[in-house]
Order: C-alpha cells, then sequence, then structure tokens
C-alpha cells in the first residue's frame, strides 16, 4: 500500500506561503496530478512528498505511516527529474540499469527487474544501442525505464515532458498512462498543461496560490467546477463567463448578449459561465434566425478554422464570447448569428465566483 495523505500541511519560505492547508489523499495505484499556475506550490508539494522539505504544521502520511520524521532515502519515493537526458556514452541496456548498480542490488535481481520494465516499455530490441542511435520516442522510454527500474513505492513527476515538442508529448503522455496502469504504481504527477493533466489523470488536484481549489476526475472538474477560477483554467477556449442579471423568467448575461430562460436559475447569481461548445450558433437575417429558431442577434469578430473543429469570437452585448463548432462552418467576419444556449448547460456563480447549484 502507497496511498500518499496531506493533513493540514503548510509550508511557507519566509513570508511566502508556497502550501497553504493542503489536505488530500493519492490512493495506492492512482494517477493524480497536480494543475496550477507557475509558483502555485506544485514543486513544493513533491518535495514535501519526497522529504527534501519539512512541513512548518500538519502531517504527511505514505502507507499509513506517518512520515514527518522519515528521511527522503527511507520513504523510498523516486523522482522522475524534469531532466530525462541520458547518459551518451553508455548503452541504453546501461542507462536502465544504472540506479541499480548504484544501489548494488544482485546480478539475477537486476536482470529480473530490467527485463521486466523493457518488456512493459517495449524497449527489449533497442537496449543494446547507444542513445544518438534511438529515435526521440525511443530515449524517452529508456529514460522512463531507468526510472522506473527501482521498483520504489510511489514515482512523482515534476512536469516531465514539457520540454518536448508538442508532437513527442503526445505519444509521451499516452505511453505514461499505459505504463502507469501495467505498473499498477502510485504516480503523483506535475503539469501547467491543462490539457495534459486532463487527458493523463485520474484525478486531478488544481493549485491556487498553494491552495488547493478543487481535487476530482477530470470530467467532474470540467463539468462542474466549483469556482470561476477553476472554470477558467480547464477548457480550450477556456469558459465564458458574463455578468448576469436576474429578471421574470431567467437571466439576461453581459446586458442582453443571452437569454437564458431558466426559472430555476440561482436569485444570488452575478456571473454565468458557458463552454464555448455549449454556445450554438446559427444564421441571422433582419427578419430574425433564418431557421424560424430563437436567439440573440451576434457579430462575428473572427474565426478560427482548426480543421475539425472552428473556434468564432462573438461580439454580443457588452461581451466578447467564444464559440467552439463543429467542421469548418460558413461562416465570415462582420457576418450576423443568433445565439442561444440550453439552460441546463449554463453555470451559475455567485459572491466570490463560487459555484452556486441550480
Ligand atoms: P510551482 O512548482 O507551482 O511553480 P513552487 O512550489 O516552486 O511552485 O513555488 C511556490 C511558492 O514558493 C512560490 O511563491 C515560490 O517563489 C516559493 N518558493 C519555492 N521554493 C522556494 C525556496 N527554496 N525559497 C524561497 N521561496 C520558494
Ligand atoms: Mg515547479
Amino acid at each position: 500500500m502507497a496511498d500518499i495523505v496531506f493533513r493540514n500541511v503548510t509550508k511557507r519560505y519566509g513570508g511566502t506561503l508556497a502550501v497553504d492547508d493542503a489536505s488530500f489523499t493519492v490512493n495506492d495505484n492512482e494517477f493524480f496530478c497536480f494543475f496550477g499556475p507557475p509558483l502555485s506550490g506544485k514543486s513544493t508539494i513533491l518535495r514535501l512528498v519526497l522529504g527534501l522539505e519539512m512541513p512548518d504544521s500538519g502531517e504527511i502520511l505514505i502507507g499509513g505511516k506517518p512520515v514527518n520524521a522519515v528521511s527522503p532515502a527511507e520513504r523510498n519515493v523516486a523522482m522522475v527529474f524534469q531532466n530525462l537526458a541520458l547518459f551518451p556514452h553508455m548503452s541504453a541496456l546501461d542507462n536502465v540499469r544504472f540506479p541499480l548498480v548504484e544501489r548494488r542490488v544482485a546480478e539475477a535481481d537486476m536482470e529480473r527487474r530490467v527485463a521486466d520494465v523493457a518488456a512493459k516499455l517495449h524497449i527489449g530490441h533497442i537496449l543494446h544501442k547507444p542513445p544518438a542511435q534511438l529515435s526521440g520516442g525511443e530515449r524517452q522510454r529508456v529514460a522512463i525505464a531507468r526510472a522506473l527500474v527501482r521498483d520504489p513505492n510511489a514515482y512523482l513527476m515534476d512536469d516531465p515532458i514539457s520540454a518536448l515538442d508538442a508532437r513527442l508529448r503526445e505519444e509521451t503522455r499516452v505511453e505514461l498512462k499505459r505504463i502507469q496502469r501495467e505498473l499498477g504504481k502510485t504516480l503523483i504527477y506535475v503539469t501547467h498543461d491543462q490539457e495534459e493533466a486532463m487527458s493523463i489523470a485520474d484525478r486531478i488536484a488544481i493549485l491556487e496560490s498553494g491552495r488547493i481549489r478543487q481535487i476530482g476526475a477530470p470530467a467532474e472538474i470540467y463539468d462542474r467546477p466549483t469556482s470561476t477560477y477553476v472554470a477558467r483554467l480547464l477548457g480550450s477556449p477556456v469558459m465564458n463567463i458574463l455578468k448576469s442579471v436576474r429578471g421574470e423568467g431567467g437571466v439576461e448575461a453581459a446586458e442582453g448578449a443571452l437569454s437564458i430562460a431558466d426559472r430555476a436559475a440561482p436569485a444570488d447569481a452575478l456571473e454565468i459561465g458557458l463552454r464555448p461548445e455549449d454556445i450554438k450558433v446559427r444564421p441571422w437575417n433582419d427578419k430574425g434566425t433564418a431557421d424560424g429558431g430563437s436567439g440573440r442577434p451576434a457579430r462575428v469578430f473572427e474565426v478560427e478554422p482548426l480543421g475539425g473543429y472552428t473556434v468564432v469570437t462573438l461580439a454580443a452585448g457588452q461581451a466578447r464570447l467564444k464559440a467552439l463548432l463543429r467542421g469548418q462552418p460558413d461562416i465570415r467576419p462582420d457576418a450576423m448569428v443568433a445565439i442561444s444556449c440550453e439552460p441546463a448547460r449554463v453555470h451559475y456563480f455567485g459572491q466570490g465566483g463560487g459555484a452556486l447549484a441550480r
């Protein structure tokens, strides 16, 4: 068992509150992701798990055992550093063996562990080669194998693939996800890339200035953000957030940009949130919508065709909105369109940006 628990952990550097009263449980075998902007405390949390930093207050447990007074070596948690560079003068095999040689692991045990990790990472056939003869993706897999061969209680990764180009990053994150599932090990993963967090994690913890703002499965956080802060962090383009006023039949957003016929809308809603994919866009002429449907007029400000879908920026009422449409619709800048949405897709936020139940 290697679940990792923080109970009200706080860590200060001088006047800076790097981790602010953090409580969470990373389950055994879980792929757990910390996501937040730079300086939000992600790396500090990893250093606290490793034992490289001591909390000012609170308790850390690994596998049910309090570890505040346990040395980093005894915690047996492996950090996979940002730099996954291989030793160029050693073969892939010697690179993978290196952490075991360093720890004087017995030869037979070493061979078994290397064979095991090589099979899981599909690198058995390239182990005899030096790094210079490997492709970028193969080098990544060898570097990951070198990190995994130690067989620790849990792995920690601090933005491990951010230096790779976009294509290799996508391949590597699929690979990491698969490896973690096959190894059945606890993995705490830090990233500042929301798409990476969404695609790779079993659960995500969202950080803001050392505070955990929300913890949940990616789909749960995406569908039910508990604050405008979290709502704005996930999604591409991000959620549209508009000032709103409660009226007779529902809600008016951004001074007439959108009308939401939702009698169940909370009375204390100050803002609404709408995902770009939840905005319906239809043609408009001077008699209203061409298909007779309802909607408010909006002017097309910019069109970004991305192949499979198109991002349309709209000027409506006092707001700029982004809508995400499938395919490549025939919409041009300056055209008028009608926009509307399903009331059930609307998020409501109140005082301080907190989400409101409908
Ligand atoms: P992240 O990894 O999310 O970028 P960090 O955990 O590195 O964030 O930093 C959190 C906060 O703690 C920041 O304000 C940072 O400046 C501060 N901090 C981190 N490490 C140190 C340190 N060794 N000394 C002083 N301040 C630090
Ligand atoms: Mg960091």
